[in-house]
């Protein structure tokens, strides 16, 4: 909770991070020196252009920071000052304004100042030419990157670029006339009539579609379609001028560009310059950096245009125009332009918000919202929250995001609980659960839906945190700072749900497109009914330099989560992955006024197949609530109240049209949906939240701890070793093993099993000399794996058919022959304990058999007689004793432990006939002696 430090400036790391992002690959090696036990570290630094060693140091970070200051200092980027000095940049502005207007500039360049310069001349009675300062300052490259040195800022703030241009204008009184009256710069010297008459009048005409904004005072802005004629070569600034009842172009303020049409033209606003400050009253400001100036630009008379705002990203104020269109590089004459529809205008609108980019990647502006956590990366649609984040950022004029993982856990675990206590104490005192996310466990889905009625959640109390900070571009502000709440198992998680806060915490600033916080949300049983009142489409202005801190970020959040909390009845449980259709269509009665009830409507929105996940609030709650009240093949249709006018614009395809059954006032949004399937929640989630360790843990450490007992063995194959969890913790662990081997049929699990051995290769302090990856099924015996010492099988058999189980029984017994053969698989009975849950309650008959196991790939789960009968069996037939154990919950009490665990040892071994048979395929090996050896 920092409260007053302020200004923080980047570390190196982050500043190649900024500038480089996920193009730049550091590298660790570990340097022995002579027979010292403690290792060393050299940091490799892999840029595009180049890459940087570090010397040796002993901790991994100073070798990386020491690598990325070697960098900087190639690139010449000096952390603190920049390469030019103030001064120079001063000089530099002076220095091609006086190029910019010179004959030669006018006749031999194609650049798109000079365009603008000749549009001018053409002006009639013209002879100094005459450029608006928003257009130099708007235009010119080198300008501008000047007036960033002089202030950051600028990008912001064009009127602050603006300004600067007059200041270095004035210095040049011998060429340039800086009228104190006209926001634009004009030669002192006519330009040669030659010149000007060479510039014939073209009789190019062009007609651009635009939208105009009209800026009521309400603080409601209207949005109408506006045509821009351009014709007989008239200078287009003019035309737009008009459009706002200003005398010229030089009366215009132009934005950045924040989108480009179909077509790849930029759109800019235009809008009228507020009284700008030209009393050079502080020439002391030159050179120097200027303080008042930001402030100096807030005090506009003009109302704030928050939809023209929204669109860019920049203030606006007053009316405003949005269009395409601006001179080219190719030409001099011609007016590169594409249309700005109404549709366009609200789709730019709804794309400047995470929540936005969100719909559109999944083509659901209305269905889609973003959710509030990230759970897996299978269950997550569309971009991850990560690049959303980056794409946003990037919108808004923002640095890129800065993530810092942390692995250790902060707080001991008795804080952890009391503060978890805590608040359940002040949660029963005020009646809302605001901070419960902040201390439950890894997965604030559960949590949100869990916090009341649940037994309290254990708290993953280590793994990793991440937390995120957005600076502006300038790299001088901090604009949110959000510190690691939550632990998560996996970093890549971690860094997801620390992106999906930012983004959260930014929607919020935009007031969702579709919700109006001020307003409440009702629902009324068995009826769908919210309370709706259209709202104005962002009210929420973007802080551009505003610092803000983590408890002020962590409430926002929550209130949020609360708002999406219905009251109702779920019979698909959290977790679940739904696929439905659905269509919305705005609907109005067509005799509003008389008592017809016929209906006008217009669809808005379908999709054929949409997959989404219950529970993190990836759908709107209104369809959300419905679908998971449903069974599969029902279908449902209800109606609920206008969301804000704009989103449904950016969806409608009859912008007119839609915009005319808006206007009625009894127009509702009618949906249609038909539950196509659905699948249980996941397995490792639904584990990871009720058993710490997570289940998958405690049975691979339940493997290992039988396989340090087993002291003489020395080779090991994991069957369906999956991405190789348990190979990871035998890389970690002395043992006697000297092979380990792991088989699978998934080239996918495989590919991360190789991936995560790699990585691990050196770090433990194992005897391992050999370890192989084979890509087989399990079901067929290879011969190269005969007489192994040990052989495990987590959690495979039921992902195959129970007759293949039966027959891999017998395959390892008979063929393999291991002296010690670990099989784990679920403990069916023990579902019903995890579907008594919230995740799981399941009431529905008509879900599937197979919705009832744990994992919609299961194709069997037993229960604790079927597991016995079929290893006795096995074991008996096959002369291995067997034993039953398991982990999670306990042996002792019904209904058994969660996962069941069966220890089969052989009695003897007996050579059987030498059957020579490869099946598998190695896709990786390593041996110690040769060093690294990959396929
Ligand atoms: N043992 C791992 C993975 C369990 S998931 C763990 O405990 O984490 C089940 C794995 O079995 C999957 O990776 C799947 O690809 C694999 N599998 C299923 N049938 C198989 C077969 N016939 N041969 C080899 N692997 C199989
Ligand atoms: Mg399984």
């Amino acid at each position: 909770m920092a409260g007053g430090e302020k200004k923080q400036s980047l570390s190196p790391k982050e500043i190649i991070h900024h500038k480089f992002g996920v193009k730049a690959s550091y590298r660790i090696e570990q340097v022995h020196v002579s027979s010292r036990s403690n290792c060393l570290y050299r940091c490799h630094l892999q840029l595009p252009d180049f890459s940087v060693v570090s010397n040796v140091f002993k901790r991994k970070k100073d070798a990386e920071l020491s690598a990325a200051e070697l960098a900087l200092e190639k690139l010449g980027i000096h952390p603190q000052d920049d390469d030019i000095t103030v001064e120079q940049a001063w000089d530099d502005i002076v220095e091609r304004i006086k190029y910019i207007f010179s004959d030669e500039f006018l006749s031999s360049d194609h650049h798109p100042l000079g365009s603008h310069l000749r549009a001018t001349l053409l002006r009639d009675g013209e002879r100094h030419g005459s450029v608006p300062l928003s257009i130099i300052a708007a235009f010119d490259a080198k300008i501008n990157s000047r007036c960033k040195v002089i202030n950051p800022s600028v990008d912001q703030n064009p009127i602050l670029a603006m300004s600067y241009v007059m200041k270095a204008a004035a210095k040049l009184s011998d060429y340039i006339v800086v009228s104190p009256h006209l926001a634009a710069l004009r030669r002192k010297n006519p330009y040669p009539p030659a010149i000007v008459e060479a510039l014939a009048k073209r009789g190019e005409s062009i007609k651009v579609e635009a939208v105009y904004i009209q800026c009521a005072t309400n603080g409601k802005e209207v949005v109408d379609p506006v045509t821009l004629d351009i014709s007989s070569g008239r200078y287009y600034l003019d035309i737009i001028a008009e459009k706002l009842g200003l005398k010229d172009g030089s009366q215009l303020i132009i934005s950045r560009t924040f989108d480009k049409t179909a077509a790849g033209y930029e759109c800019r606003v235009y809008s009228a310059i507020p009284k700008l400050n030209p009393s050079d009253k502080s020439s002391k400001a030159y050179g120097k950096r200027p303080v008042d100036e930001e402030e100096q630009s807030s005090h506009f008379k003009n109302p704030w245009n928050a939809k023209a705002s929204s669109a860019c990203g920049q203030d606006i104020h007053g009316d405003a125009i949005v269009a395409a269109l601006g001179y080219s590089w190719r030409s001099h004459h011609l007016v590169e332009h594409d249309d700005v529809t109404l549709k366009s205008f609200y789709r730019i609108c709804c794309g400047m918000s995470p929540n936005g980019i969100y719909k559109f990647s999944r083509q659901a502006l209305i269905a889609a919202t973003l959710p509030f956590s990230f759970t897996t990366k299978s269950n997550w649609r569309g971009p991850l929250p990560r690049e959303m984040l980056s794409i946003f950022c990037r919108q808004q004029q923002l640095a890129e995001p800065v993530f810092t993982i942390s692995t250790s856990p902060v707080k001991p675990l008795s804080e952890t609980l009391r503060s978890f206590k805590k608040l359940k104490d002040s949660e029963s005192n005020d009646g809302n659960n605001q901070c419960v996310n902040e201390y439950a466990g890894s997965d604030d889905s559960f949590n949100h839906y869990n916090s009341k009625d649940e037994e309290e959640l254990p708290v993953l109390e280590s793994g990793y945190r991440c937390g995120v900070k957005i600076l502006s571009k300038s790299l001088q502000d901090l604009v949110l700072d959000c510190s690691p709440g939550s632990f998560y198992e996996k970093e890549s998680h971690a860094i997801q749900n620390a992106a999906l806060k930012a983004l959260t915490w930014f929607g919020s600033l935009f007031d969702d497109l579709d919700t109006d916080p001020e307003q409440p949300r009702c629902y009324t049983k068995g009826q769908m009914n919210w309370m709706f009142t259209r709202n104005v489409m962002i009210k929420g202005k973007f802080p551009s330099s505003k610092r803000y801190e983590e408890p002020e970020f962590e409430s926002k959040t929550k209130t949020m989560d609360m708002d999406r909390k219905p009251k109702r009845v779920q019979t698909i449980p959290n977790g679940s992955l739904v696929s439905i259709s659905y269509s919305v269509s705005v609907e109005v009665e067509a005799d509003f006024w008389g008592r017809t009830g016929k209906c006008l409507r217009e669809l808005i929105e379908s999709n054929e197949e949409i997959e989404f996940e219950v529970g993190v609030g990836s759908m709107n709650p209104h369809l959300e609530s419905v679908v998971t009240q449903m069974s599969v093949g029902q279908y449902a249709c209800f109606i609920t109240n206008m969301p804000a006018e704009g989103l449904v614009l950016a969806d409608a395809s009859d912008t007119a049209r839609t915009r005319s059954l808006l206007s009625k006032l009894a127009a509702g949004l009618e949906y249609n949906v038909h539950l196509l399937g659905v699948k249980g929640p996941t397995e490792k989630r639904v584990e990871s939240v009720f058993f710490k360790p997570p289940l998958s843990k405690q049975r691979v450490e339940y493997a290992v701890k039988l396989i340090k007992e087993s002291s003489a063995a020395s080779t090991l194959v994991d069957f369906g070793c999956g991405s190789g969890s348990l190979l990871e913790s035998l890389l970690e662990v002395p043992t006697s093993l000297q092979t380990i081997v792991g088989v699978d049929i998934s080239e996918k699990a495989l590919a991360r099993a190789a991936k995560m051995v790699d990585s691990k290769l050196n770090k433990g302090a194992c005897n391992l000399k050999t370890i192989r990856l084979y890509d087989g099924s399990i079901l067929e015996f290879d011969s190269r794996l005969h007489g192994i010492d040990i052989a495990t099988c987590l959690e495979v058999i039921e992902h195959m058919e129970e007759d293949e189980a039966f027959q891999f029984g017998k395959t390892v017994l008979t063929l393999f022959r291991p002296k010690l053969l670990i099989v784990s698989t679920p403990n069916y009975e023990y579902n019903k304990i995890l579907h008594k849950s919230s995740l799981y309650h399941s009431k529905d008959k008509s879900m599937s058999q197979r919705s009832k196991f744990r994992n919609h790939e299961h194709k069997f789960e037993w229960t604790r007689a079927q597991f016995n009968h079929w290893a006795s069996k096995l074991a008996k037939s096959h002369n291995y004793s067997v034993e039953f154990s398991g982990v999670g919950g306990s042996g002792k009490v019904d209904p058994g432990f969660a996962s069941q665990i069966a220890v089969f040892k052989r009695k003897s071994f007996t050579e059987v006939k030498k059957v020579s048979t490869q099946p598998y395929k190695v896709v990786w090996e390593w041996t110690r002696a040769q060093g690294d050896k990959k396929n």
